[in-house]
């Protein structure tokens, strides 16, 4: 045991009060980091939360509406180029009827997720979305459907959804590059999180931990952009390879990086809404109530059909898709219970 230097804490002390620091103390608290410094981060980032937030955990209910997507990103399982995928697409119907037994389970949040499949242009989408507002009263609908234009955002918020997720995946451009198609660019995905903010959305943003050709200075601007660009929510889960992708032998990240970065983002903007991901649950079993006590106060179980869930696979062995909605909403209860937190069916939404 080797305790954290008087000068790191101090810069979790400056992080804690003044939620701000240069890019010099991010650095430091990234190249420092040992066990006894991520437990004084997380001490201090739930103690961040718990005025805000208590020991609430939100939950959301999660529909993956299609896994086909125009796009190759090149982690994803789900990408163009992967012929090995059996594709789906739940149908309108299917979607809502979805949501109905998320909303008679308690769920007042759902988020409909799905690859960018042209099939769900702005009025399908939006009538969908306008259905679901209708038979789910004060049920929060978040998006999660990829880049579209400014217009398309507007249709869907004007429709009724008010939240909406779009990882930026890596706040360095050359290093989104390497990851991604030439198709798609990294200053088209920021402007799509400024139009979505300006319409008037909740916005979502994220990216993941320990991808391929990360660098400490990359997670220094990670930072850098969850304190300028404060998204209420912020979605971040360590890289999974998938076995058929170019990235099929790169290593996983890892658990206490992941953690790491939960609590450091907690202290950079304590109201945020924090996910600890199902990712984070699938490469350690206890992956989620360690998040939760790293910081982090959102869940988001299941609510797909489950004969489609396997199919939704963006990377290798993902938990949590053999049970029913029930099932897995009375798991992540018990589990919470365990770590003396308690999951809230309320919409949950940012408390500014
Ligand atoms: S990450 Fe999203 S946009 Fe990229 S290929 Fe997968 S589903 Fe499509």
């Amino acid at each position: 045991m080797s305790q954290p230097s008087a000068e790191l804490v101090a810069l979790v002390d400056q992080l804690a009060s003044e939620h701000h620091l240069d890019d010099e103390g991010y650095r430091a608290l990234l190249a420092n980091r040992s066990p006894e410094l991520a437990e004084l981060l997380a001490e201090k980032a739930v103690e961040a939360r718990e005025p805000i937030y208590g020991k609430k955990v939100f939950v959301r209910g999660l529909i993956e509406i299609s896994n086909i997507c125009k796009n190759d990103c090149l982690y994803c399982g789900i990408r163009r180029s992967n012929t090995n995928v059996e594709r789906y697409r739940l149908e309108p119907d299917t979607i809502v009827d979805c949501a109905r037994e998320g909303w008679e389970l308690g769920f007042r949040t759902i988020v409909l997720q799905g690859g960018e499949d042209a099939y769900y242009a702005d009025e399908v989408l939006g009538d969908v979305v306008r259905r679901i507002c209708e038979s789910c009263p004060d049920t929060a609908v978040t998006l999660s459907m990829g880049e579209r234009n400014r217009e398309s955002y507007q249709h869907l918020f004007d429709a009724g959804a008010s939240r909406y997720l779009l990882r930026h995946e890596t706040a360095n451009p050359e290093h989104y590059a390497r990851l991604h198609p030439a198709t798609m660019s990294w200053e088209h995905r920021m402007q799509c999180l400024r139009d979505l903010r300006e319409v008037g959305f909740q916005v979502g943003a994220g990216f993941m931990v320990g991808s391929p050709f990360q660098t400490m200075e990359h997670l220094v601007q990670e930072l850098r952009f969850v304190e300028d660009f404060k998204p209420d929510m912020c979605g971040i889960g360590p890289f999974i390879p998938h076995h058929d992708t170019p990235f099929r032998d790169e290593p996983a990240g890892t658990l206490d990086m992941t953690l790491y970065l939960l609590s450091l983002i907690r202290l950079i903007y304590p109201n945020v809404l924090l996910p600890a991901t199902t990712a984070l649950g699938t490469i350690d079993p206890r992956g989620r109530e360690k998040g939760m006590l790293a910081g982090a106060n959102v869940v988001m179980p299941n609510l797909s059909p489950v004969a489609v869930r396997k199919q939704y696979e963006l990377y290798d062995n993902k938990i949590c898709t053999g049970e029913e909605s029930a099932q897995c909403k009375g798991c992540l209860g018990l589990r919470m219970n365990l770590i003396g937190y308690e999951i809230s069916v309320d919409r949950g939404d940012i408390r500014k």
